[in-house]
């Protein structure tokens, strides 16, 4: 499948996202460039991002195609969809569209391996995931700016993304020795009662396109390290990262089947995947509309299910907070990846005395914000991801404006077009407005006003979601109490970036089920096995 650098017309970019449903609806449809005939407005592709395509092709790490039983596989129809450079508006690449027969193949494959990687000793697994936890790093440049190039976050940015990414397979590599048992004291003497834990089976993996390679190892490492075999599906925004982490897969040794990309086709994979009864498990990162469904169909063959979902993180600013550690961890909290992280800061609640002073500080270190093309120099906020986003976010700050919320810094697009948008702070936001309720996924900083540390916690609780949360306080009492009683999965306390593979990632209520990372994320691809071992007496 050839990559092309050909320019597209921007116009039908911004259909982007009606043009992806219907693909969905219909697989007839021809690639989008060619829906629309309004006239072209193109802007060509950027010396350094063709360059660094081409460099990505010829080292082998450009991949286009699905990965099913350790060969790479065009779609069986031929039908390909394109991958574009969001802060160019240009296409990257066309990449297999898959569907469900593909996916029935991928499943096959991994369940097949199964059934010699499952036997695979512990040691065996390590030495594989660490050879692919190495490749991973020795080629971090290439995936950072692969990264860069489909989903736009600043080249820093997809460098942190790519360490924290492997370190999921690092710590998974030595994790997989210490996945223990147990054994019970009987409570008869002739009986010995033992616990095992062993792999959950054939896990499919679905993820977003915010987090092109950490949501893929997050899944993948533990999977593999407890036995089991996978088939991933990453969002058709970003697959190019993820086909090329399941290039150095292969390279590492990780055997054929053990790992399988499929894309394409959302529903239609995810179908094929849930009605498998040979998947025994799905985990999942992405919105809670699909989580649900996901949920939903996995009842008919009663899996496994770990759902990462949407949130709609609170990030409280009490009185007696350092005023510099609250603002950098804002900072951090929000505008990272141009908001578009699930525990990105989505209320900033700040106590009435501090709000004047902590608005202004917030506001002077957001205006220093340097946004461009992820590939530019001191560019700290990319491109959103598409149209649709963009969208989203002018929605919201309309009705929060509309309801009396007021801009105080940026509040429309970038002078630079298409979907950079101004890092934006807007003040006397309330839990009435949708900007408030829903998750803002975009780089604006909503404040609310508050009272007392009573009036913060019933504010920040009042939400379905249960995610990322923070609290900035001076007061160890008050964190303690605050970081007790509010309904997430996660708090920060006097820091706003808290994510790593050694602790345990997941939400509240309707924000997931499940944890990955850490020890307790290996506990979602095991089964527990007790094994009773009767009529011990003296032969
Ligand atoms: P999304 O639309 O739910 O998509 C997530 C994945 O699901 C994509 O691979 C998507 O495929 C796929 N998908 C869509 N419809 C499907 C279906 N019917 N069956 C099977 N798969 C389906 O979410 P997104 O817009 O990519 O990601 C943003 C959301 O993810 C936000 O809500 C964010 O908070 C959440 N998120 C959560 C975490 C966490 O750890 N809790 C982390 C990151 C992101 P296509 O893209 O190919 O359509």
């Amino acid at each position: 499948m050839a990559v092309s650098f050909a320019a597209v017309n921007l116009r039908t970019m911004a259909l982007r996202s009606s043009s992806k449903l219907l693909r969905r609806s219909s697989h007839l449809l021809p690639p989008i460039h060619m829906q629309h005939s309004a006239p072209p407005l193109t802007r060509k592709i950027s010396m350094d991002a063709r360059s660094i395509a081409s460099q990505l092709n010829s080292s082998g790490l450009l991949k286009t195609q699905g990965l099913i039983g350790g060969k790479w596989s065009d779609s069986y129809d031929g039908k390909t969809i394109k991958v574009y450079n969001p802060a160019t508006g240009e296409s990257i690449a066309d990449v297999a569209c898959m569907g469900g027969k593909e996916t029935n193949d991928a499943i096959a494959s991994a369940y097949d391996a199964y059934r010699s990687w499952s036997k695979t000793t512990a040691a065996e697994r390590s030495k594989l995931l660490r050879k692919w936890y190495d490749l991973l790093m020795a080629h971090k440049e290439e995936l950072a700016q692969l990264m860069t190039l489909e989903q736009g976050k600043p080249l820093k940015e997809a460098m942190g993304e790519v360490n924290y990414g492997a370190g999921f397979i690092e710590f998974s590599a030595e994790e997989a020795k210490r996945i223990y048992g147990d054994i019970i004291p009987a409570p008869m003497s002739d009986r010995r009662l033992f616990v095992l834990k062993q792999p959950v089976g054939v896990v499919g993996a679905i993820t977003p396109w915010n987090f092109p390679l950490a949501m893929i190892t997050r899944k993948v490492g533990p999977a593999l390290a407890c036995g089991c075999t996978v088939v991933i599906k990453p969002s058709e925004l970003t697959p190019l990262t993820a086909l090329a982490a399941a290039e150095l897969a292969i390279q590492a040794g990780i055997p054929p089947g053990a790992v399988n990309v499929v894309m394409g086709n959302a529903p239609e994979i995810g179908d094929a995947l849930l009605a498998s009864p040979q998947v025994r498990k799905i985990t999942f990162t992405g919105s809670t509309a699909v989580g649900k469904k996901l949920m939903a169909g996995s009842a008919e063959t009663v899996k496994k299910v770990s759902l990462e979902l949407g949130g709609n993180a609170p990030c409280i600013i009490f009185d007696d907070a350092d005023i510099d550690i609250a603002v950098k961890g804002t900072l951090a909290a929000k505008y990272r990846n141009s908001g578009q992280t699930c525990v990105c800061a989505n209320r900033i609640l700040v106590q009435e005395g501090i709000y004047d002073k902590f608005a202004k500080a917030l506001i002077d270190a957001v205006r220093n914000m340097k946004v461009g093309d992820g590939f530019g120099e001191d560019v700290v906020q990319g491109p959103l991801i598409n149209e649709a986003a963009v969208e989203k976010v002018e929605t919201l700050l309309q009705d929060a404006t509309s309801k009396g919320a007021k801009v105080m810094l940026g509040g429309k697009r970038h002078s630079l077009g298409f979907t950079f948008y101004e890092p934006t702070v807007v003040g006397d936001v309330n839990s009435d407005m949708r900007i408030s309720r829903e998750e803002v996924f975009g780089p604006v900083a909503p404040l609310l006003r508050f009272k007392t540390e009573e009036d913060a916690i019933r504010i920040a609780n009042d939400t379905n979601a249960g995610l990322g949360s923070y609290v900035f306080t001076n007061s160890i009492q008050r964190s303690w109490r605050v970081a007790e009683a509010l309904e997430y999965g996660l708090v920060g306390v006097n820091e706003g970036v808290i994510s790593t593979e050694v602790a345990p990632f997941g939400g509240f209520k309707q924000s997931g089920l499940g944890r990955e990372g850490s020890k307790y994320g290996m506990d979602e691809y095991l089964e527990i096995k007790y094994v009773c071992l009767g009529n011990m007496k003296k032969e």
